[in-house]
């Protein structure tokens, strides 16, 4: 393994620092897939895996307005990316890693 990060497809940047995470999209053999969703990470008390909120506004038809709604979303987030809570991230879809962690974190926004 190279420490020079692979192109995965999608246009981000890729992280300063290498890694030796097999499950870094970057740096590891991970490949991502389908719609990549903006978010916040939540929370990072997991071990590489952080939880990313994401608010949207739901049209009401009935009431002719929009509800606040958030999804909370369970992904792994390689080490080279160093997230800390509050950190506006870029997550994408990829295979099943755990029972409830199908996205990873691609790219931190600024
Ligand atoms: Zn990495």
């Amino acid at each position: 393994m190279t420490a020079e990060a692979r192109n995965i497809g999608i246009d981000v940047p890729a992280p300063a620092t290498a890694c030796t995470d097999p499950y870094c999209p970057f740096h590891g053999k991970l490949s991502v897939r389908g719609q990549s969703i903006d978010g916040v990470v939540a929370s990072i008390k997991m071990n590489r895996t952080v939880i990313v909120k994401r608010d949207y506004l739901k049209y009401e038809k009935k009431y002719e307005r929009y509800t606040k709604r958030s999804a909370r979303y369970a992904v792994h987030a390689s080490p080279c990316l160093n997230l800390k809570v509050g950190d506006a991230v870029t997550i994408m879809e990829c295979r099943p890693l755990a029972k409830t962690v199908s996205f990873v974190v691609v790219a931190k926004r600024e």
